[in-house]
């Protein structure tokens, strides 16, 4: 190599001269290719980081995605229907179904309870009022559960 023609750059700490093309010192150079396990560590960084980075977008995303699915409770859908529950009964097993798939059910299925398994007539129903006040209250804080067909 030929160093006679570099510039003045000036560089305190080093002993070679400086690489006119890349600013590194023979020293420096030495370095790099001598500490594999600082370049590790400087890899294994700058990994995390963008793996932070990754997680992060992916949360946001998520809640991009669960603001456009426009994702009913489960708690507040029929176990029967799936739909959100405008008529909320509950069951003397402590099952809640919307009253017109339950009775559905009990008149053309079987005289049970289908998740409890249990003898279930119509008349044991039970208005479920919390529930109905719940989904009362996130139908008007969710005007497109209305709005979108169910
Ligand atoms: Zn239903």
């Amino acid at each position: 190599m030929d160093y006679h023609n570099q510039q003045t750059t000036t560089n305190l700490n080093s002993t070679g001269p400086v690489n006119p093309e890349t600013g590194i010192t023979p020293d420096d150079q030495m370095n790099i290719i001598v500490d594999p396990q600082l370049e590790q560590a400087l890899f294994e960084i700058e990994h995390s980081s963008n793996q932070s980075l990754y997680e992060l977008n992916n949360l946001f995303n998520e809640v991009d995605m669960k603001r456009k699915r426009r994702e009913i409770p489960e708690y507040l859908t029929s176990k029967l229907c799936y739909d959100i529950m405008r008529d909320p009964v509950i069951t003397p097993f402590g099952i809640t179904y919307c009253r017109s798939c339950i009775e559905e059910n009990l008149y053309k299925v079987s005289h049970l309870d289908p998740i409890a398994n249990k003898p279930l007539v119509a008349e044991q129903l039970i208005s479920n009022l919390v529930v109905k006040e719940i989904v009362e209250k996130f139908i008007k804080e969710n005007e497109w559960v209305d709005a979108e067909s169910f």
